[in-house]
């Protein structure tokens, strides 16, 4: 089996990192756009079938015409070990339908919820020739409601060529979003897309 399994990717002599929001869209996903179009940064967006409406497809269609793009985070973000094979499959196919829908795009990012999968999550992965971003750089920006400035020293104290950070499209993510990418750019580490 190919190696479609990604958690960081670095550059050598280079210093890139790869910004990655998951569990949307949300209703901050607009605020988020907004501040990485101010840094001209662009990002991944892992989202879930169960949050993708109507009321979301002008935050979605801004989304993609500012050039990021949108991974498949499962359709109701379950664990995938406790899943069979064919259950898998539907998730993910599922919400690759639902991301084609709404973008007419084929995503080939897939995020397994939780960073949970098994033997089975890779063959589905690779029958549908996707890949698996993982992360290098857990923010743990979901746990950190009241202490949103520790989200910016877990991904500083952690910053490395290649990086793949985790981030959640919370409110306290977006509280720290520009001064987190005020420290990144002062450590003179730049963002990319992680296709380029
Ligand atoms: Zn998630």
């Amino acid at each position: 089996m190919k190696n479609n399994l990604i958690r960081r990717k670095p550059h050598y002599g280079q210093k890139i990192v790869y910004l990655t929001f998951d569990d949307g869209p949300s209703s901050h996903l607009k605020a988020i756009l907004n501040i990485l179009n101010f840094y001209n940064i662009k990002a991944h967006f892992f989202f879930c079938g169960i949050y993708m409406d109507d009321s979301k497809s002008n935050d979605i269609a801004q989304l993609l015409a500012d050039g990021h793009i949108i991974g498949n985070h499962s359709y109701t973000h379950p664990h995938f070990s406790s899943l069979s094979y064919i259950e898998q499959c539907n998730e993910i196919n599922l919400q690759n339908n639902n991301i084609h829908n709404y973008t007419h795009h084929k995503t080939k990012f897939f995020r397994p919820p939780f960073g949970c999968f098994n033997d089975n999550t890779l063959r589905v992965v690779n029958n549908l020739n996707m890949e698996i971003i993982l992360w290098s750089i857990d923010s743990r920006d979901w746990e950190l409601e009241h202490e949103p400035e520790k989200i910016i020293n877990n991904v500083l104290n952690n910053l490395h060529d290649g990086a793949i950070i985790l981030l959640h499209e919370t409110e306290q993510t977006l509280s720290i979003l520009q001064p987190l990418i005020e420290s990144i750019l002062k450590k003179r580490y730049s963002f990319a897309l992680l296709n380029y």
